[in-house]
């Protein structure tokens, strides 16, 4: 492991320390994988960002599966869609990204799909 990956280990471990790890650890293979410091570090930036979206509740479920209308400044919504892999916001749209936005839905799914399951476990007891 090269200098620069042991750096960013040690900054997503602080973030693993939040409720919200499942951000930091869906992009902990994109940081490693990454092809240069500087696309390592924005990867890292969107997780955080993403994990402090879901902190301030900014993410809203719609009547649609899989999508949701998040925020990043808690006034501009972005339609996302966790299906299509999509999302409204300059980011993602220029770059291609997994921007912070999806990052943030794809949490606030995964809670939900934890939560449905373990329903269906109560009522199967
Ligand atoms: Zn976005």
């Amino acid at each position: 492991m090269s200098e620069w990956q042991q750096r960013l280990r040690g900054k997503l471990g602080a973030a693993m320390d939040t409720p919200e790890m499942l951000v930091p650890l869906a992009s902990s293979r994109l940081v490693e994988e990454a092809q240069s410091v500087r696309l390592a570090e924005q990867h890292l930036r969107r997780a955080t960002q993403a994990a402090e979206i879901v902190r301030q509740d900014w993410v809203q479920e719609s009547d649609r599966p899989g999508l949701y209308l998040v925020s990043s400044n808690g006034k501009t919504l972005y339609a996302v869609d966790t299906n299509e892999r999509t999302c409204q916001c300059a980011d993602h749209q220029h770059r291609h990204a997994l921007c912070k936005h999806l990052q943030a839905a794809d949490v606030v799914e995964a809670w939900l799909r934890q939560e449905a399951a373990e329903q269906v476990e109560l009522c199967a007891a």
